[in-house]
Formats: C-alpha cells, structure tokens, sequence
C-alpha cells in the first residue's frame, strides 16, 4: 500500500501485520480522533446504516490504514482497499464497487490521485449508492444506471490540499492525523517489543520513540533493527547503549532527523545559502522527488521548527544552522 510496505520482505510484512493494532483500545495516541470515530461507528450500527464516509489525511506511517482496518472490524464489515493510482478506469471502480456488501468499507488509499474520470463517478457512489455507466459511443451511447449496496468510503490522502472540493464535500467525516508525541510511542515502542518477545528497558524504549520523527511506522522499524543490534552486539534485551548504537548506525541523528532531513537542511544551507529556495531545486540537489520532500520530510522539519515555507520558496531556521553546528549569516555561533 505505501512505498514503505512495498520494500518489506514477506516475514517482514508478516511483522507489520502482528504489530497492528486491531480495535480502537489498542490503538494508542489520536485521542480526539479515535473517540470521535467510536461515537460514529457506535451510532451507525445502532441505525443498522453504514457509517458516513471518512477523510483521513496527514503524513505517511500516522496509521491511515490501521484506523481504516479497526473501523472495519468495529463495524463487523468487510475492507476492501485500493489506492488512487491503482484506478485507473472507471469500469476498475464500477468492478469494486457493484461487489460492495451491505456496510462494507471500501479504503481508497492515495485518493489524491485519483483520475478525474473515476473521481467523478466516485460522486454519485457516494452520494446516492449509484453509478451511471456509460455504454457504447457515438450515436449509441446510452447510459445505464446500477445501483450499489450502502458502504462506506474510506478515503486517505498525505495531500488534503490536493482533493478537489467536491470530492472533500462528499466526506461527512474528516480527521487530520497529527505527529505522535514521544511519551505516545514509547508506549507503542513497548506495546511492539512485547508482541516481537523482546526486552526492552523503558529508557531504550523512550530513546527509540523520540528519534522516531513523530511517527509509529518509523518507530517500528528502528525497534526492528534495534532488535537486531541487541541479538547481534548485546545479551538481547534492547538497554539504552544498544539502542543507541543501533540509531547512530542506522544515521538517525540526536534529534531523530535520518539522513535525508539533515541532508535538504544542509543543501539549503550550503547551496542556497539559507534560501529561500524553490522545492523542486532542493529536491534536484538532494536527488529525491519533490512529491516525497513535500509529503514525508518537510511537514516534519517544518513542525520541529527547522524549516520555514515562505512566498518565495524554503527557508532554514536558525535552529537548523544550529542542529548542523553551521554559523548562521550575520547571526551568533551556534
Ligand atoms: P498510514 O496508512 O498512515 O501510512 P499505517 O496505518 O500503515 O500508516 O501505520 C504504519 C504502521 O504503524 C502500522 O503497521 C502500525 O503497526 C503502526 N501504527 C500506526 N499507528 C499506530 C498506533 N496509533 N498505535 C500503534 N501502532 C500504530
């Protein structure tokens, strides 16, 4: 489902299925959300109706998916998941769609990227539990009508600015998924180490979650490759040294910026004196893509406050030239 996923070996992913939590209860962090949603979900099915669509959005690796999946099971309902890209026409919606059980929740992952054609299609689904397919062209196209059972569309993007508004508008729920704290993934760092069979101490625990950039999918997998470290170089059980040595192995830094962080705030810096500088020039310099800067590294290094969007491109903070230990202009040493 995400680029991340793709790149797992099968035991791996194996991992990544054990490690998801499977009702709200386990579901840690997201408070306001996750309590929201259960009112709904409760609500729907005492109405015996589906649940309101939903828009999950925010950056990669928050638990879009996992939220889709406990939905799912809350409900008692089938999940059926796709993504943007994968639908390509509208006969591939129509297909999923007209095989859409009474209450089943169809998961559009990437849903920013659908292709018009089929968003527009996707409307009427939505709206009415309808589709319009067209038959034939030229003078013997003719339209037929197929109504659908009710469903819900789960809907997740990284990008809400890039949804078109009446595809927003079709959306009776919306949850913007935020960066979790680090006392949050502790307690996912240890939920996981449980379920993996290994000890972990609270300190090498905590140490993992604050280098984890806010994220639980990131923090898995540093627990992953702690875990090896502690198997390898240690007695097993995860202390802090080990972990600390796994993370500078694994170039995440103090701060928990991994390589590719410290690498567009020095390119910045060094090349582009600071900026402002467009992203699709920082994005050239630091050989990665635009779309994946804008989505995965940026809202990150803009929230811990090393990074600023101006009018004319991206700015470095000061705490950035602080972070790499470079002398800002004109400024203190820092
Ligand atoms: P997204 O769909 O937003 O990219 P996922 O739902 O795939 O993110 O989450 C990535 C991984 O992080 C999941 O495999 C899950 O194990 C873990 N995860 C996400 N959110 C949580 C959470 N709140 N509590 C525990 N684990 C979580």
């Amino acid at each position: 489902l995400n680029a991340e996923d793709e790149n797992l070996n099968p035991e791996e992913k194996d991992i990544e299925r054990a490690l998801r939590p499977l009702s709200f209860e386990d579901f840690t962090g997201q408070h306001k959300i996750v309590e929201n949603l259960k009112i709904f979900v409760l609500a729907a099915k005492g109405r015996s109706e589906p649940l309101d669509h939903v828009l999950l959005h925010g950056p990669p690796g928050l638990g879009k998916t996992t939220l889709s999946h406990i939905i799912a099971n809350e409900l008692k309902s089938d999940l059926k998941i796709t993504s943007g890209p994968v639908l390509d026409k509208p006969g591939d919606l129509a297909g999923l769609l007209t095989n859409l059980e009474h209450g089943d929740v169809l998961f559009i992952d990437e849903i920013h990227r659908l292709n018009p054609i089929v968003e527009e299609y996707l409307y009427s689904a939505m709206e009415d539990y309808r589709i319009d397919i067209m038959l034939d062209s030229g003078p013997n196209a003719r339209s037929v009508q197929i109504s659908l059972e009710p469903f819900t569309l789960i809907g997740a993007t990284t990008r809400s600015g890039l949804l078109t508004s009446p595809l927003r508008a079709r959306f009776g729920i919306n949850a913007r998924l935020e960066y979790y704290d680090a006392k949050l993934l502790t307690t996912i760092v240890q939920r996981s180490a449980e379920i993996l069979n290994t000890p972990i101490d609270d300190d090498a625990a905590y140490e993992i979650a604050r280098r984890s950039r806010g994220t639980p999918r990131i923090a898995n997998n540093l627990l992953r490759r702690t875990r090896d470290f502690a198997q390898i170089k240690g007695t097993g059980t995860i202390t802090k040294a080990i972990s600390e040595m796994a993370l500078n192995a694994l170039d995440v830094d103090s701060h928990g910026l991994d390589e590719m962080d410290n690498r567009i705030l020095l390119t910045i810096i060094e090349k582009f004196k600071g900026g402002p500088v467009g992203l699709s020039t920082i994005a050239t310099a630091v050989g990665e893509e635009a779309e994946t800067i804008e989505e995965v590294y940026e809202p990150f290094l803009i929230q811990e406050g090393y990074l600023k969007r101006t009018s004319r491109g991206r700015e470095a903070t000061e705490l950035a030239y602080k972070h790499l230990s470079i002398k800002p202009p004109g400024g203190q040493t820092g």
